[in-house]
Order: structure tokens, then sequence, then C-alpha cells
């Protein structure tokens, strides 16, 4: 029996057309093979679905991951792979919040989306939508997780970001090799893959929005810094940190950080390097915030440091003790975690 893989379209420059006056707008999903008519070929059956809102992935928010999880959950059993096809700006959180909701996967999610829209003559469209297709109906390679495809790379999806506005190749993963490339054929890294879930499918739903990020500068002052620490129902704080994960010393800034988590707030150190890691104490610039409580976040993305607390406070919301572990965790390999 054929492969039979889901398509799922949920906004984005990807599944757009220009109308008669040149404006772009969505078009049906059912019609995809009007637009990629190579999809015919495909040796696997194609099924397509969308969200009910068609969003500008701007507009991204935890209740649209919870309607693409519940659309994957509910046709798990029907399908060998699942491709989503989003828009660029906020795919790498979507990838990583889904990295995170599905527990014990065994079956591939490919994210995708397109710098040009499909119905443009050089769109990246239609070969980001046919490799994401082949990955995710692929038996031999079998990738039992949710990844980012874009421009011949498979990214674990929690390990990528978006770095250009303007090129092609618009994602990247800067600390971990990417899965798979397309060139005249795949070639796979699957000693890089996640182990294949054997026990069954859980999908967790629950996302905390409150929390903050506190992106530091040279210069920044108490009152910006106390604001966001004392923004109403505040759960959570990631401070983006300079290098290997330093922040000021002075006194009013570790007040602050301490008297934060002495109100509970949980506070994960990242760094606002693209590449490389935070290592609390490697200079004494961060040894204060190792001291008072604050956890290192490694060599996260941003994009995943915000989804997995998000995460963690939504599904454990009376175990602090939990959240603090699962963020010094590899949960879903979103971080290397030194031996
Ligand atoms: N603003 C669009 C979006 O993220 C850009 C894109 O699709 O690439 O939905």
């Amino acid at each position: 029996m054929n492969n039979k893989v889901l398509l799922l379209y949920t906004g984005g420059t990807i599944g757009m057309v220009q109308d008669g006056n040149g404006s772009l707008k969505p078009f049906p999903m059912e019609h995809i093979y009007d637009l990629v008519p190579e999809l015919r070929k495909c040796p696997y059956q194609i099924d397509t679905c969308q969200l009910d809102n068609i969003i500008d992935s701007s507009n991204m928010t935890p209740s649209f991951w919870v309607d693409i999880a519940e659309i994957i959950e509910r046709k798990y059993d029907e399908y060998d792979g699942f491709v989503i096809l989003h828009g660029t700006d906020t795919m790498a959180y979507t990838a990583s919040a889904l990295s995170f909701m599905f527990k014990n996967l065994s079956k591939p999610i490919i994210l995708t989306g397109s710098q040009l829209p499909m119905g443009v003559l050089r769109t990246d469209g239609r070969e980001n939508i046919i490799c994401a297709l082949e990955l995710a109906s692929c038996r031999e390679a079998f990738i039992p997780e949710v990844g980012l495809f874009f421009e011949n790379h498979l990214y674990r999806g929690n390990r990528s970001t978006k770095v250009s506005a303007e090129n092609f190749d618009a994602f990247c993963s800067f600390n971990f090799p990417s899965l798979a490339k397309a060139g005249i054929n795949f070639s796979f890294k699957p000693h890089l893959f996640l182990p294949k879930g054997t026990e069954p499918l859980e999908v967790r739903k629950c996302f905390d929005r409150n929390i903050a990020v506190l992106k530091l500068f040279p210069g920044i002052t108490p009152e910006v810094v106390n604001a966001i620490l004392n923004a109403e129902n505040l759960h959570g704080v990631i401070i983006e940190t300079f290098g290997s994960g330093n922040a000021p010393t002075e006194k009013w800034f570790i007040d602050a950080m301490y008297n934060a988590l002495k109100r509970g707030i949980t506070v994960l150190n990242v760094t606002q390097c693209k590449a490389g890691s935070v290592v609390m104490c490697q200079y004494e610039a961060s040894c204060e915030m190792n001291r008072i409580g604050i956890i290192g976040g490694n060599d996260i993305t941003l994009e995943a440091a915000v989804t997995k607390m998000m995460y963690l406070l939504g599904s454990y919301p009376n175990n602090p003790e939990y959240v603090r572990k699962g963020l010094q965790l590899s949960m879903r390999g979103e971080m290397t975690v030194p031996c």
C-alpha cells in the first residue's frame, strides 16, 4: 500500500498566489495540484487540509499550536507523515512548540514555507514542498521528529532559527548539524535522529503565556529591568545575555533578579549569540546569577527557550521544581547538555 502524507496549510507566503490586481491572497489547498502539477508524480498519497483561520505567522499564538497539534493527533494513525506549510516569520517557534507537545513521536512532522509565494515564477516554495513531502513519506529514512525543511536542508525544528528576510536559505541551525540534505539524492544522518517513540503518543496542550524575554544591552536601566520583572502575573523570564551568558554584576541588577526568583519567577539565561553556549561561571559576570538560582540554557535557541518555558510552566503549573529540572534537561534534543 502507498504511503500517505497529510499536508496542512496554516498560512504564510508559501500558500499565496497573486489575484488579478497583483495582490497576494491564499489559494485553496485542495488546488495544490494545479499549482504544483509535479506532485501528481509522487508515489504516495497526499491529502490536504487547512486551519479554519489562515494566518500570517506573525499572528501565531499557542492556541494555533494546539489547533495544529489536534489535527495531527486526530489523523496520527491514518498517515505515515505530516507536512505543515507555515509562514517563515515564526516557523521556528511553531516547530519548537510542536516538538515539546508531542512525546513518543514515531512519525515525521516537517514544517516548511517559502520566501516567494507559490504563484511567482522564481518561487522557492515548489522545491520546499516537494522535498518536505518526500521526507515525510520516506520509509527508509523514517525521521521520528519535528523537522524544518528549507532550501535543501532538514533541520531539527527546535534547533532552527530564521536568519534572513532576503535569502532563499533563510534558516540556520547553528548549534546542531542538519538532519538531512537534498542534492541529487537526499543524504541522511540517521545517527543524529531522535529515537523513535515506542510508547503511545502523548500530546500535551497547555502553554503558559505569562513569560517575558529581557534582552540586555549596555546601559539598560533598572527601570526597564524592573518594569519587566514586575509585570503582572509573570511566571517566567528568559534573559538574553552577552557572550557565554554574561550580564551586569551591578548590585541593582542582581537584586532585581534575586527578588524575582524569590517571588517564584523562573529565570533562564540564554545567550544573544547565534552560535555557542551559555557557560555559567565561566566569567565572574555569570557567577552571581548562578549562585542566586538562575538556570543556564546552554546552547538552546531563543525560539526553543520561549516555547519550552511556556510548555513546562503550562504543563506543570504547581511543580516549579519539575519546571526547573526540565529546563536543565534536553527533552527533545533542543540543547546540548555537557556530560
Ligand atoms: N509574514 C509571512 C509569515 O510569516 C512571511 C512568510 O510567510 O514567509 O506568515
